[in-house]
């Protein structure tokens, strides 16, 4: 008999861990409210049609926050009219400059990506801190291991999780020295498993939300496993507040990888159809990964939390879609319709597919 784990698909199945509530414009991030995922603006910042286009897009597919780089003057004075023409609060990703974190803020920003750490000077964090307080925005203190600033090629590997923690606990004490605890705190590595030890480094030391991120992770295939990895990982202990997926492709598809990896936790509540099939094997008489292709064009025009199954034959199909809201097997001739496990109907090949979609559509 298989093992069936009954799943409340609403109740979050991880605990998460207490942080603080840090407010960025009309989001609040922290372990009180639902993990907000956020994405990536992709095109020149300056290409305002552009990009306020791939923001609602992104916004559409359920992003909370969006990303956008400000690297030079001109990218701050497009951002100021970006801000106006969009909904979704807009994170503004500054490095070096304490001009464009300023500029940003100012802007409109209703939060800002900073790493101290390329910011020269002490007195341009001060100000940058001065004008966040003054308009109520979040920074989110951002260590990437490669920017580490004691960090050695040949640096030992045990030894680099500790200088990430020791570098963005020394920049912390520096922003609650000037009194400023809208803080969210990122510390990433294109490596899973010290992506995993540094994050759970300061989930222990600190209780300000978390940005959960693989950074350079790759192009989508390379990039999907090692994320689901790290960042599944840590969710899992309760560690996350807020996530980014990076992936070298379309900005959308960030969104939809994050929603895949917090639904199976219980963290994020799909209002999409989830669709099971089975790996096949020598049982098969159908074509099953063609009805399954079929079956999944079609569930995209559905807005139903519910489970479908397509299993390839009647040994061992039906007992593996129990827990299904409709689920399919098939022999060479005929193909049955199962509804929370009891079967429902027997029908021709030839009209399963038509047959099935009846029955969802009639839920
Ligand atoms: S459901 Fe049937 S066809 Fe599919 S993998 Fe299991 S035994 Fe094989």
């Amino acid at each position: 008999m298989p093992l069936r784990i009954k799943q409340d698909r609403i109740a979050p199945m991880t605990k998460r861990r207490n942080t603080s509530t840090v407010t960025a414009g009309t989001v609040k991030i922290g372990s009180k409210c639902p993990i907000v995922i956020q994405s990536m603006v992709k095109l020149a910042t300056t290409d305002i049609a552009g990009c306020v286009k791939q923001i609602n897009a992104l916004a559409e597919a359920g992003a909370k926050l969006v990303r956008i780089a400000i690297p030079a003057r001109p990218d701050s004075i497009a951002f100021a009219k970006i801000v106006q023409k969009v909904k979704v609060p807009l994170i503004a990703d500054i490095h070096f400059s304490a001009e464009r974190a300023i500029e940003a803020i100012e802007a409109g920003a209703a939060k800002i990506r900073l790493n101290p750490g390329n910011i020269k000077s002490k007195d341009d964090i001060n100000r940058i801190i001065d004008c966040a307080k003054a308009h109520k925005i979040a920074i989110r203190i951002g260590i990437n291991e490669a920017s580490i600033r004691n960090l050695l090629h040949d640096t030992p590997y045990k030894q680099r999780t500790g200088l990430m923690i020791k570098e963005i606990a020394g920049y912390i004490r520096f922003f609650e020295k000037r009194g400023f605890n809208n803080i969210v705190l990122s510390v990433k590595s294109s490596d899973a498993a010290r992506t995993i030890e540094s994050n759970c480094a300061i989930a222990e030391k600190f209780d300000y939300p978390i940005h959960l991120g693989l950074t350079h992770a790759g192009l989508a295939e390379d990039a999907i496993v090692p994320a689901s990895i790290a960042l599944g990982t840590l969710l899992w202990q309760g560690i996350g507040d807020t996530i980014r997926i990076s992936i070298a492709g379309a900005p959308v598809q960030e969104v939809e990888i994050a929603k895949k990896i917090l639904a199976p936790l219980g963290l994020y509540k799909s209002n999409e159809p989830q669709l099971i099939v089975c790996p096949t094997c020598g049982r098969v008489q159908w074509d099953l990964i063609k009805f399954a292709g079929q079956v999944k064009k079609f569930l995209k025009g559905i807005k139903k939390p519910i489970r479908v199954a397509v299993m390839g034959c009647v040994v061992n199909g039906p007992g593996e879609a129990a827990d299904a809201d409709i689920a399919v097997c098939a022999a060479a001739d005929k193909g049955f319709i199962y509804k929370k496990g009891k079967k429902i109907s027997t029908v021709k090949q030839a009209k399963l597919f038509n047959a099935l979609r009846k029955e969802i559509e009639d839920l």
